[in-house]
């Protein structure tokens, strides 16, 4: 194949400790090479066994990212989808899990013909092939970025490595570009950086096979240059190719800082990437816009995993966009539905200028959901509700307006007498817990004159699911009735994507998952929108 037309690969992996921000460092590497008119997809590798995050609790894993064709995937991944604007598929994140999945079935069906399965070469060919994979996700792919998760010296991770240095080998060096992102740790007490952990975890990662390109030092303040020498040294890497990352106010002013630290060109040099000068302009603007912000508003965010701000990422990242395009900063205060449901409203809302109920599983808080859907209808408080905020708006609404007393959704009350949110009849029979949801990208069409309709332009839109419960259609009519508009409507099923309430100022709930497709360069419309309602709430007050 002619260098032209071939895929390139770059390769992350991490050191030290967990939680350095791996995933945002590549996916701003990947906007970087994309400024340079480069055709950039990526890969996230996850070394636990579960088959996808799916299962997971959200304590465990955070948010559970859903792609249109409807994987649940890495958070990671939402990563992706902001900085590079690249609609990630099910072939752009691979567990272990899968892995095993797919070469035991092989086994199973005597595709090995009698060999023994071992790690080497069965699980890594494995690996292998969904590198391969992943590049042909996105056509004419030119970069191919692969984050592995977790930390260099875990045993999950072993066996992905490995395989990475048998694909360098294999693909040559000029094709292929190591990165490994480590901690430089700042000691108080002695007054220093150390370098010790980085020598110690490129030492794990040689031991392996594996020769670092360029390294991305983690800090608290730039790494200077003496260091950088240093580190460069006893890694055996390039001193220009070790990078100072410290820490920056906004995840979206690194892939400019990365650039200006010669990132960019370094990559491109290796891979003899043909590419064009670089265009960061938007990064730069976006940098400079989220520095000056005229506006500031409050938002209260009614969830459950109020302690753990990973479970709603997109959510926190779509206010961050649509705050931007606002002219304003957005506050976000964590009200604890459990809280709410087991002591009552008191002053919660009373300053804060719009609501956002969080979407969520099981009955734990959803009485707190109810009760601030209300606060927000009653009070023409500014409203987005989310999947189970739809849901909560759609009950409250049921008992408070239409007076049908105990209306629940069946997932909180199988025997409520009004079971306004039902089980589909697809899911009845569902025993089977992972990847069973309604998942992946619906059609919705959207009501002309709607808030909704106003905000997107259009009436036919896509969006994201994952959920069991619907609105059930036999109460539309009472619910209608009463003043409850239904925006929009999967126009193959029947079932209900987006509700609005006629006499509020600005009342949405959606079925759907906005926050997925928000993006750092382009603001989600009914995040723009519901955050131009709460600025306009609160400069009324
Ligand atoms: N628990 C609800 C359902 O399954 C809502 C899910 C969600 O908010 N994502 O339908």
């Amino acid at each position: 194949m002619s260098n032209e037309n071939r895929t390139k690969f770059i390769f992350i992996t991490g050191g030290v400790v967990s939680a350095l921000g791996k995933g945002i460092a590549a996916a701003s590497i990947g906007s970087l090479l994309q400024a340079r008119g480069l055709r950039v997809t990526m890969l996230k590798f996850d070394p636990y066994i579960n088959v996808d995050p799916g299962t997971m609790s959200p304590y465990q894993h955070g948010e559970v990212y859903v792609t249109d064709d409807g994987a649940e995937t890495d958070l990671d991944l939402g990563h992706y989808e902001r900085f590079l604007d690249v609609s990630m598929t099910r072939s752009n994140n691979a567990t272990t899990g899968q892995v095993y999945n797919e070469v035991i079935a092989r086994e199973r069906r005597g595709d090995y013909l009698g060999k023994t399965v071992q790690v080497i070469p069965h699980i890594t060919n494995e690996i292998k092939s969904r590198i391969y994979a992943a590049a042909k996700s996105l056509p004419r792919c030119q970069v191919l970025i692969v984050e592995v998760g977790g930390t260099v010296g875990d045993i999950e991770s072993l066996p992905f490595i490995e395989a990475i240095r048998q694909f360098c080998l294999e693909e040559g060096q000029e094709n292929t570009f190591n990165i490994h992102l480590t901690l430089v740790p700042y000691i108080k007490a002695a007054g220093e950086f150390k370098t010790k952990p980085t020598q110690h975890s490129v030492m794990r990662l040689r031991e392996i096979g594996v020769q670092p390109n360029a390294l991305l030092c983690r800090c608290e303040e730039p790494v200077n240059k003496e260091l950088r020498d240093k580190i460069g040294l006893f890694c055996s890497v390039q001193s220009s190719h070790v990078i100072s990352a410290p820490d920056l106010d906004s995840i979206y002013k690194i892939p400019q800082r990365f650039e200006e630290n010669g990132l960019g060109e370094i990559i491109t040099e290796h891979l003899k990437l043909n590419s064009k000068k670089p265009d960061l302009k938007s990064w730069k603007n976006l940098a400079e816009k989220i520095e000056n912000l005229p506006h500031e508003i409050d938002i209260a965010i009614c969830g459950k995993y109020v302690g753990l701000k990973d479970s709603y990422k997109s959510i926190i990242e779509a206010f961050v966009h649509a705050g931007v395009e606002n002219d304003a900063k957005v506050n976000l205060k964590w009200i604890d539905m459990e809280e709410v449901e087991k002591k009552g409203l008191t002053n919660q809302f009373d300053a804060v200028d719009g609501m956002l109920i969080c979407p969520g599983f099981g009955s734990r808080g959803t009485e707190g959901k109810i009760l601030s859907a209300e606060y927000a209808r009653v009070n023409n408080l500014p409203f987005l509700g989310i999947c189970l905020g739809l849901q909560c708006a759609t009950i409250e609404f049921a008992r408070n307006v239409c007076n049908l007393t105990d209306a629940n959704s069946v997932e909180f009350d199988e025997s409520s007498p009004h079971p306004v949110i039902d089980l589909m009849e697809t899911q009845i029979d569902i025993s089977q817990m992972g990847g069973t949801m309604r998942l992946g990208a619906y059609n919705c069409k959207l009501e002309k004159g709607t808030k909704a309709y106003k905000a997107y332009g259009k009436s036919q839109i896509r969006e994201r699911h994952r959920h069991r419960y619907e609105v059930n259609n036999n109460y539309l009519e009472r619910l209608k009735k009463q003043g409850l508009t239904i925006a929009g409507l999967n126009p193959e099923t029947g079932l209900v994507e987006v509700i609005e309430i006629k006499d509020h100022p600005w009342f949405v709930g959606v079925q759907f998952h906005p926050e997925l497709k928000s993006r750092a360069l382009r603001a989600h419309p009914l995040f723009r929108e519901f955050v131009a309602a709460a600025l306009r709430n609160k400069l009324k007050r």
